[in-house]
């Protein structure tokens, strides 16, 4: 720690209330010297350590924000459990878990619907045990990060074999597979009362402000920092209602861009309001500094929609050929129509055709007599770290015996239109699958006009 930095400390320490004060000091030079409208980091990942909340700061936040989040908090079915007894308490943890991974990069109004139709299916841990990867995946489909399904089935299965009781405390949930350090804040402070933090990233970026913390959120010093500094604030009576209170001030108040600082309960104790009122040159979202995202890779692929013509009748008897994907990996064990990648690289329709083709032959020894070939179009997919270009062929096959070569060790299946059509697909599949229908009836209106 360089002379400057102890120094900082040494004041800090000897006068308990200086935080906000100290801040406004540095980024009053900084802006002379350096800019006049960007704040720099205004302290060091060491500051930031002692960068304590007071005992009255402490005390206010958890007031105001206890009273607001009563008379604001959003009316969401895993929060109308009751916690009276101790089936109750279980009960709410397995609802708290399972709401919390769904909301995992997945906005509040989409997780509702399917919050409740997966505690309509397995209204507790034990019903979740008892199912299988399929059906999980299936009534994930759509939320993405597919991963996550596949932790809270291990999770279930796990507490389960270990005598069925939901583990009570933050120490025992973070030993199940799957539960980590936020869940197991969640669900021990809102179903267990213990008075343990949550950290996401609405309270990051609450905390970052209200300390006035540039250093980059991502750092893993600084989310260190703001856990510590959110166990200090957490309200040791109603820790579920305060963690819930802060993340909700975060998605609903104190937003990335637009903060509604007029109305937040918490503003008197706001270190970036405060900086942002005595330096015009700065403003409360300059805080938490923003962090470049990283870029995406792109990547190609070649998807065909197989459909196989069952007999003389027409396409009403057709099967589709789906394909699960590898145990590993992007969308692990979930079920895709066939696809090849393209190595990164962009392959015009020839190149497409071929690699589909020897893959059809040669994984399920697939008779390729074609009655028609058509390219239906292409999206873009975001994944987190790519940007996956599909480019989609309808491939129509004439009936035939329908089995797979003794060599290939993928699974696969034939299904009706009818059930494709019902079961749970992976966004980019149900995608695939609306552009090849409307495909299908565009031409047919195309050919009604030029018939008529
Ligand atoms: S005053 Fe504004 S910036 Fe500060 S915590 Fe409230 S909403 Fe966020």
């Amino acid at each position: 720690m360089g002379p400057k930095t102890k120094q900082t400390m040494k004041k800090i320490l000897k006068n308990p209330t200086p935080a906000v004060e100290d801040v406004i000091t540095k980024s009053k030079k900084r802006t002379r010297k350096v800019s006049q409208s960007k704040p720099q980091p205004a302290f060091t990942i060491g500051d930031i350590e002692d960068f304590q909340f007071r005992e009255d700061e402490v005390k206010e936040i958890r007031a105001s924000l206890l009273k607001w989040y009563d008379a604001n908090r959003r009316d969401l079915p895993w929060r109308r459990i009751n916690d009276s007894d101790d089936d109750d308490r279980d009960r709410k943890a397995y609802a708290v878990w399972v709401s919390e991974i769904m909301l995992q990069q997945t906005r509040v109004q989409t997780v509702v619907n399917y919050f409740n139709r997966w505690m309509e299916k397995w209204p507790t841990v034990h019903h979740l045990a008892q199912a299988s990867i399929e059906e999980v995946n299936e009534m994930w489909a759509g939320l993405g990060y597919y991963r996550r399904a596949r932790f809270l089935l291990e999770g279930a299965k796990t507490i389960v074999e270990e005598g069925g009781q939901f583990p009570k405390s933050l120490k025992d949930l973070l030993k199940v597979p799957g539960i980590g350090e936020y869940t197991a804040g969640a669900i021990a402070s809102i179903a267990f009362k213990e008075a343990v933090p949550v950290v996401d990233g609405n309270v990051v970026r609450v905390i970052a402000r209200l300390r006035t913390i540039s250093a980059n959120p991502k750092d893993k010093e600084t989310v260190k920092t703001i856990w510590r500094l959110a166990g200090q604030l957490v309200d040791e009576d109603r820790p579920g209602d305060f963690n819930q209170g802060l993340m909700e001030l975060g998605a609903t108040l104190c937003k990335p861009l637009n903060p509604n600082c007029s109305t937040c309960p918490i503003s008197a104790q706001c270190g970036a309001l405060l900086v942002s009122k005595q330096n015009p040159s700065i403003v409360v979202t300059d805080y938490p500094t923003k962090v470049a995202k990283v870029k995406q890779r792109l990547d190609f692929s070649a998807i065909s929609v197989v459909e196989i013509l069952g007999s003389e009748e027409g396409r009403m008897n057709s099967k589709f050929l789906l394909v699960k994907r590898p145990e590993g990996g992007l969308l692990a064990g979930l079920w895709e129509f066939p696809s090849v990648s393209l190595n990164g690289e962009e392959a015009d329709v020839d190149a497409r055709r071929e690699a589909i083709d020897d893959f059809l032959k040669n994984s399920f020894g697939l008779n390729l007599d074609i009655v028609s070939r058509e390219e239906v179009g292409e999206y873009v997919h975001i994944f987190t770290h790519i940007r996956l270009k599909m480019y989609i062929e309808l491939l129509v096959l004439r009936s035939q015996e329908l089995r797979r070569k003794e060599k290939a060790d993928m699974s696969y299946k034939y299904v009706d239109m009818k059930t494709l059509g019902s079961m749970g697909l992976t966004t980019g599949v149900r995608k695939a699958y609306n552009m090849v229908q409307k495909f299908k009836q565009s031409r047919s209106s195309l050919l009604k006009t030029v018939s008529s």
